[in-house]
């Protein structure tokens, strides 16, 4: 007889541990850890943290709701056609947004790479294998200097050329038969001397696509259709920062001959730039699902949430003698209520950096931002309720600090 000493016993040494969950076999068998119950960062000795710094790649980006992963587990039951489920999930997304056509990426910096790419060769299926390589193709890409940015690589990654401008003057003398396309850092659009809508009209006018890099751009959720509205031909968004899709997805969004055309260079197939590009099928469910939810949410609600958030910081470290906490929201790019923290440093004695370390070290570990100047701090990565914890322990460290 088989008692449930010998299954756990077996259990430790069979790899199909799956299976054998599944027939009930060991239901009810108390001493058995459940699948959800192991602690996989501390087996591996990981540190968690609480999230005051934002939708930073180094920190994993955005949590993504319990619809988001139901999504994804769904999707991990079911063989599917990549290209056909790619395909609705396109149409269905360029339906919630309001644009033309649409396609999940791995992260808007390869909806960067997949933008150029099928710009280059467009719907020429014998012209994609050649990429990098520019023989008989364009090969250039205008941008302005100010929005000079390192995640442009992802268009370099087709071997194009940079060509950098500063004046309109400048961008259509820098215009000719080898440029390919006319790329936009949304982020920087006050810091250039060409605004979105002249960057469009002059694409528009000499018949070049132009390109907007929106990647960090929502909030506000207009923005999801309000660059494919006003003209550019491609469109791009994280889908793991705002949306809190799959942290290794992403949207491109626009013309849909153009976003076809990237579709020739991404997964299945293989002889492609974008083979190592891949996107599962369970990102792509991921991010459709985690778009409609975005789409959905209640943001004037969620909005007056981080505003209650960082006003509770806010008051917690003024209440400290030395401190001039300043509260703002950055006009484009991770446009929420954030909070910068200065100090009178002769009153207390500690230095920015040396806040965020003891931040980080504490218990629970608190990660945020800043630089030798300032600390800073959003709260729209937040579990709720963790506000209260980093106000105290932001008080706490200043008051001990003081005197
Ligand atoms: C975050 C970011 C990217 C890269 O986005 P991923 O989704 O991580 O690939 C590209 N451009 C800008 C401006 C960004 O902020």
């Amino acid at each position: 007889m088989i008692t449930r000493r010998d299954i756990l016993k077996n259990l430790s040494t069979l790899p199909l541990l799956g299976g054998l969950f599944g027939t009930g076999l060991v239901t009810g068998a108390s001493a058995m850890p459940t699948l959800t119950s192991r602690n996989y960062f501390k087996e591996l000795g990981v540190r968690t943290f609480i999230n005051a710094a934002g939708t930073y790649t180094s920190m994993t980006g955005s949590l993504m709701p319990a619809e988001v992963s139901d999504a994804i587990k769904y999707a991990t039951g079911d063989y599917v056609n990549l290209d056909e489920l790619q395909d609705r999930v396109g149409e269905r997304i360029a339906e919630l947004v309001q644009c033309e056509y649409a396609t999940v990426t791995t992260g808007a910096a390869s909806a960067i790479t997949f933008g150029i790419a099928g710009v280059l060769t467009g719907l020429d299926e014998s012209k994609v294998a050649q990429i990098p390589n520019l023989t008989g193709l364009k090969s250039e890409v205008i941008m302005q200097k100010s929005h000079e940015i390192g995640y442009a690589h992802a268009l370099k990654n087709c071997g194009v050329k940079i060509v950098f401008v500063e004046t309109r003057k400048e961008l259509e003398r820098a215009i000719n038969d080898q440029t390919a396309l006319l790329w936009f850092l949304n982020a920087h659009n006050f810091k250039g001397q060409i605004r979105d809508e002249e960057w469009v009209e002059v694409g528009r006018k000499h018949g070049i696509p132009t390109f907007n890099d929106c990647a960090a751009d929502v909030p506000p959720v207009e923005n999801l259709w309000k660059y494919t509205k006003m003209g550019f031909d491609l469109v791009c968004f994280s889908g793991g920062k705002g949306i809190r899709g799959p942290q290794s997805a992403g949207l491109l969004l626009g013309k849909r001959d153009l976003i076809k055309a990237a579709r020739l260079h991404a997964p299945p197939r293989g002889n492609t730039v974008g083979r190592g590009m891949k996107v599962n099928k369970e990102e792509i469910l991921g991010m459709l699902v985690a778009l409609e939810l975005y789409l959905n949410k209640d943001h004037e609600k969620e909005w007056k949430l981080w505003e209650a958030q960082i006003k509770l910081i806010h008051d917690a470290a003024i209440a400290v003698k030395g401190v001039e906490p300043t509260i703002h929201v950055p006009e484009v790019a991770n446009h929420v209520p954030s909070l910068k923290l200065r100090w009178d440093q002769k009153a207390i004695k500690i230095t920015p950096d040396g806040l965020r370390e003891q931040l980080r070290t504490g218990h629970p570990s608190i990660e945020t931002v800043g630089d030798k100047e300032y600390v800073g701090i959003t709260t729209w990565m937040l579990q709720p309720g963790q506000e209260r914890t980093v106000a105290k322990r932001i008080q706490e460290i200043l008051v001990e600090a003081t005197g």
